[in-house]
Order: C-alpha cells, then structure tokens, then sequence
C-alpha cells in the first residue's frame, strides 16, 4: 500500500523525491531522531531545515503571512514523511516543530513575528524542555518552579532527556507556577533563551556511543514575563494540544520498516550459517516473512488510522495501538539482524570489520528509545486497554 496515488500526489511525490536527490545534506544515515554530531553537521541541519521550511515541504500549515501554503494538505505532508524516510534523510527538527506549533496557536503576535521567520530560516533550533527526573509518564508532576518576581519568572529546576538541547538556543518550557493549583492547572509554558544566565546543558552519553539528549538545569534563571506562552496556568492544554499535532510524520515509519526488510534479505543472502548463506535456513525465511506480514498489518493500521484522523474521528487510542506495534517490530527486527551477523554484528561504526558499517548495532541500541520516546510502550498498553477495550483502571 502507497498513500497518495492521484496524479496530483504521484506528481508531487516525485516533485519531492527530486528535491531530496538535489538538496538533502550528506550526513550519515543514523537510526532515530539523532542529534548533529558536530559544528558542519549542525550547519548542514540548518541549511536543509530552511529548504525544508522554503519549499513547503515543512511547515505548510503555517498562517500564510509565515509562509503557510494553502495548495498543500495533510496529504502532502503524509508523503513528504514517507520520502524523507526512503532517503533516509532528516526532516525539519522536532523540537522547533512543537514550539512553532505552540506559538502559532497560543504564543502572541510578537512571539511569532520574532521566531517564526527565524524557524523557518533555521537559525533557531528549539528544544522540548518537558521530561524531568521524576515526571515522564506523568509530566503533569513537574516540579521545575517559575515564580513571578515583578516584571519576570524566576525559574529553578531540572529536566532531561532534552533531545538537542546543547545545539538549541531557545527552549519551549513547562515550569510550575501555581503549586495550590490541582497539578494539570498550575503548569505554565515558556520560551526559555538557552543562552541566558544560570542555564546549564550536560550532553549525556549514550549506549549508541553517540549524545542526541541532555540534561539541563535552571539555577535561578530570569525569564520575561512576556515570554510565557498563552496564560498562566495554560501550559498543560497547549503541551497536549501540540503533543498531538505530529500525526503526519507516521508514514515515514511503515517505509523504514519496509527497507529495513529488504536490507534483512540482503544481509541474509551475504552472511552464512553452517557454511550456507542464511537465506537459505527455513528460520530465517520464517522470521523474515513474519516481520513482513507484520509490517504490512501495521502499513493497514497506520494508513486506517491517518485516514480516521483526517475525517476528525480520531479515537484516544489509535496512535498507541501503531506507536506500540512499531517500536516493537523495530527492536525485534535490528535484534534479528545483529544476530545474522554473528561475531561481526556486535561490531559498531567505524570498526572496518563492522556488518554494514556497524548500521544494525545501531539499530539495534537506538531500538529502545521508541519504545520509550512519545510514551513507553506499558503506557501505550495502559492506554488501549483503559480506551480502547474498556478494561477497568487499575
Ligand atoms: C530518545 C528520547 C528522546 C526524548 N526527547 C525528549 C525531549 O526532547 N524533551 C522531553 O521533554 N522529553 C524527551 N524524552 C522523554 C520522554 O518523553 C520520556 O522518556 C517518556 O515520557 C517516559 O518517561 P520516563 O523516561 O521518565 O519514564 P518513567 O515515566 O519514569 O517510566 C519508567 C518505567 O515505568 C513504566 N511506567 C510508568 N508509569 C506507568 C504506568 N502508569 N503503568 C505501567 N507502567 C508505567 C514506564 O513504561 C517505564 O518502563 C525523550 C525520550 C527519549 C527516549
């Protein structure tokens, strides 16, 4: 199955393709969302986001004065994301897709005249300053505190897993601001300068070798007061509502999963068990036609999904059903083609011996964040059994 098959959409399709032959930056194919791995990369980013944001290939539900496009649907986003995936390339940055989001919809007409065209010109690389130590699953206990202290917030605290927090220069936070409030309510959103005085960012390291997210800490730092985002005690609804908004990215995960099986069968046909290529073992033919069976169930499911979410008949717990069943697939299918490659597979990137330049390792240890990321999968679980069969809370 293939979203989009007008003459319209094959049309653009091909009109997209082109332009990712032409322009996307040349930086290695890591799996996930990766951060740039130095000064050229993060430059090469840039560049790309603003072609992105310039094209209207990102971006193109903006308000037309910030460069919105009224030619384009969710539609074509669906296929932008499918085409990115084939390439394996990048897509505009996460994080200042949230915070645009956020400002479009609840920031002030100075906050996006200020950001948004700077956004677009990827200038401005954001960060999603939500998760803390101890409020991921259940954000809404939060405890970083901003308190109103005259014309300004005094924010203390800390959060992490601040995915490129070390490249970004603004962050889009949620800061406590009323503690008597009942927790979902006392929660405010800000714009935080990531440069500003007693902002620290500690990159962590992590099982991938590579640092994609931080921690950061807020030591007294100053924020406006005319740098919160909507009103006071507003933060948790405009979190959910542009938590919500990224529906269109999912094709991109069904095309992945599909290369990742045809990259499955080619390794199988070049490494060997028992002095015969791996193909030809009825295990490995099985797990390979399972995943694809698998894959196909979960293309079906997602584009069922999409086209639910696009009539406006979206249920609570259709993405859970697709997050789940895609991360799982995911860390199974990298586990079965680090097994392939025996001794050789456990070998990472830059090691000359390494199965396909140390690609399933990665693979493999990158597994484990969408089974984490956007929800972990016990939450997705609790979600469709509570929404979707009905089963009693426990
Ligand atoms: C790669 C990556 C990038 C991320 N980037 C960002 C970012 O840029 N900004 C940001 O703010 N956050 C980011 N996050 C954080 C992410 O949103 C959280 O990791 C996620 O919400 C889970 O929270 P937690 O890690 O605190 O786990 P916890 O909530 O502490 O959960 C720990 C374990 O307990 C289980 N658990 C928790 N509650 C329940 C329950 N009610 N029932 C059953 N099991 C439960 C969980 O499934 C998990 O296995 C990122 C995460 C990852 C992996």
């Amino acid at each position: 199955m293939q979203y989009g098959t007008t003459p319209e959409l094959a049309e653009f399709r091909s009109e997209v393709r082109n332009f990712i032959a032409e322009y996307a930056p040349s930086i290695p194919p890591r799996a996930g969302v990766r951060s740039a791995e130095n000064e050229s990369e993060h430059r090469a980013l840039q560049e790309w986001t603003a072609r992105l944001y310039g094209a209207g290939y990102a971006g193109s539900d903006w308000p037309a004065e910030y460069g919105g496009r009224d030619d384009r649907s969710p539609d074509h986003s669906i296929i932008v994301g499918e085409e990115l995936a084939r390439a394996q390339v990048p897509g505009a940055q996460s994080g200042s897709v949230l915070a645009s989001h956020a400002l479009i919809h609840f920031g002030t007409d100075e906050q996006r005249r200020r950001h948004l065209p700077e956004i677009r010109a990827g200038r401005e690389l954001w960060c999603q300053l939500f998760s803390e130590p101890g409020a991921g699953s259940d954000l809404a206990s939060l405890r970083t505190k901003a308190v109103r202290s005259g014309d300004a917030y005094i924010v203390s605290g800390q959060k992490v897993w601040t995915t490129d927090g070390h490249w970004a220069r603004y962050g889009y936070l949620l800061a406590r601001t009323d503690a008597e409030a009942p927790k979902h309510k006392g929660i405010s959103a800000f714009i935080l300068d990531m440069s500003a005085p007693g902002v620290s960012v500690r990159p962590l390291r992590e099982l991938t070798g590579t640092s994609d997210f931080n921690e950061v800490f807020f030591d007294g730092v100053e924020v406006a007061a005319d740098a919160i985002i909507g009103a006071p005690g507003q933060g948790w609804a405009i979190a959910n509502a542009t938590l919500a908004h990224e529906r269109t990215n999912v094709g991109g995960i069904v095309v992945k999963l599909r290369l990742a099986v045809e990259a499955l069968v080619e390794l199988a046909s070049r490494v060997q068990i028992n002095g015969r290529p791996a193909i030809e073992s009825d295990r490995v033919r099985d797990r390979i036609g399972q995943f694809s069976a698998e894959i196909e169930a979960l293309s079906a499911l997602t584009y069922a999904n999409l086209t639910r979410w696009l009539r406006g008949r979206e249920r609570m717990h259709d993405a859970a059903m697709g997050k789940l069943m895609f991360s799982e697939i995911n860390v199974e299918l990298a586990r079965f083609a680090v097994e392939l490659g025996g001794e050789a597979g456990v070998l990472v990137e830059g090691d000359p011996n390494a199965i396909d330049g140390g690609r399933w390792q990665d693979e493999w240890l990158y597994a484990r964040a969408y089974t984490i990321a956007g929800g972990s999968s016990e939450i997705m679980r609790n979600l469709i059994a509570e929404r979707g069969l009905g089963l009693p809370r426990r």
